[in-house]
């Protein structure tokens, strides 16, 4: 959805310029040596993928990076045109639609590989893949003692072309764990050289995210895969103690207030009356519940701005509505901007700080911003 006039009030701020410079504060930190793939899955991390790829397209990145085909799909059809990397590999039967879309795909298994050789050699194509090693992580990727097996195997499959080779750190966010990711780069280190020894010398050599880039200069391979950072969220993926490129937030959350009303003292507010007035109070309701992105577990616990006072939630937050206590905010009207994630005046919210008071990551909580919260971008995207 984009900006309307006939629409429920509660939409992002999508800032582009702020993504822009991101990316370029990123980049002078990190350096020209390595290229820069954006990651963009789960739709840019609820920042609007078509829109952050235009963007960070004419901004100079090489690479962008999405979790799923469908996604690469999507960016592809938006006119995208540098190269597209399926990091979660590709389903049974999305052969066609990997080929179809020029799409670069990671494989983890030998059936992986095969279907995908099969289908690119039935259509007289060449199909590009990354091949993913599990150094550590336990997730996605072809585990060390299983490499020999695997590249006996990819010999035969004449489609494919190993444009990349692969790892993804655990622990890279985690100074303390600093012996693990450096037991990972090892790792890496050497299932590259069994590649090279065997005739293979793909072009890329990936290891980083954006803890991993920012903290470990040895672990950037030639290029580097980044989301967090690009969309300024370095607060709690990155360690507090470290030296860190300047990153500014992208996304700001906002909502109106839609009623009004007094509340004498001593009356109980919101499914199942958890909040009870300790004065007489002024309590608005906004049209932003937990499928907009507040997370439920911010009842009775967090924080919006209204005409720059810091304001308390009252009561649960429900599927759409929210209740705050105004009773602070002077001149309070129906129709003010609510500010749930952002800054107005002296005051900043950041998804950090939802995150951490309910216990998870910026991340989960950009992304849980539901699509039928409105976008606004400000900057611009368009790449002609
Ligand atoms: C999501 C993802 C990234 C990006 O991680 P950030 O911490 O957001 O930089 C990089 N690589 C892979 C394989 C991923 O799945």
């Amino acid at each position: 959805m984009t900006a309307n006039k006939n629409q429920r009030p509660t939409w992002t701020v999508i800032n582009l310029d702020n993504l822009a410079f991101n990316f370029h504060s990123v980049k002078r930190f990190i350096g020209s040596d390595v290229e820069y793939m954006a990651v963009v899955k789960a739709d840019a991390y609820g920042h609007g993928a078509i829109e952050c790829s235009k963007r960070l397209e004419t901004e100079g990145v090489n690479w962008f990076g999405v979790a799923i085909a469908e996604e690469g799909v999507e960016v592809r059809h938006a006119g995208i045109r540098i190269p597209i990397l399926c990091l979660g590999g590709f389903w049974h039967g999305q052969e066609q639609t990997i080929l179809e879309h020029d799409l670069s795909a990671v494989i983890f298994s030998v059936d992986m590989a095969r279907e995908l050789n099969k289908i690119a050699s039935e259509n007289g194509l060449t199909a590009k893949v990354h091949v993913k090693i599990d150094t550590g992580m336990g997730r996605i990727g072809i585990r060390n003692d299983q490499i020999f097996e695997f590249i006996d195997k990819l010999k035969t499959f004449k489609n494919l072309e190993l444009e990349g080779i692969m790892t993804h750190f655990a622990v890279a966010d985690d100074l303390t764990e600093n012996e693990f990711t450096n037991m990972q780069i090892q790792r890496f280190n050497a299932s590259v050289n069994i590649f090279e020894n065997n005739g293979f010398y793909p072009k890329y050599r990936d290891l980083a995210n954006s803890p991993g880039a920012i903290v470990h200069k040895q672990g950037r391979g030639n290029l580097v895969r980044l989301g967090g950072v690009l969309y300024g969220l370095g607060g709690d993926v990155l360690p507090a103690e470290i030296e860190k490129p300047e990153l500014k937030p992208v996304l700001s959350l906002r909502s109106r207030i839609a009623q009004l009303k007094f509340v004498s003292k001593g009356e109980a507010l919101g499914y199942g009356k958890t909040f009870t007035t300790g004065r007489d109070s002024l309590i608005a309701t906004i049209p932003i519940g937990y499928h907009d992105g507040l997370p439920r577990l911010l009842s009775n616990r967090g924080f919006v701005i209204v005409n720059g006072v810091l304001v308390p939630i009252a009561g649960r937050i429900s599927m759409d509505w929210t209740i705050i206590d105004v009773t602070e905010v002077p001149n309070v009207m129906v129709n003010d901007e609510v500010i749930v994630v952002g800054s107005d005046r002296e005051i900043l919210i950041k998804a950090e700080d939802i995150a951490r008071e309910v216990s998870t990551i910026s991340y989960e909580i950009t992304c849980g911003i539901n699509r039928r919260v409105v976008r606004k971008f400000v900057g611009e995207y368009e790449s002609n």
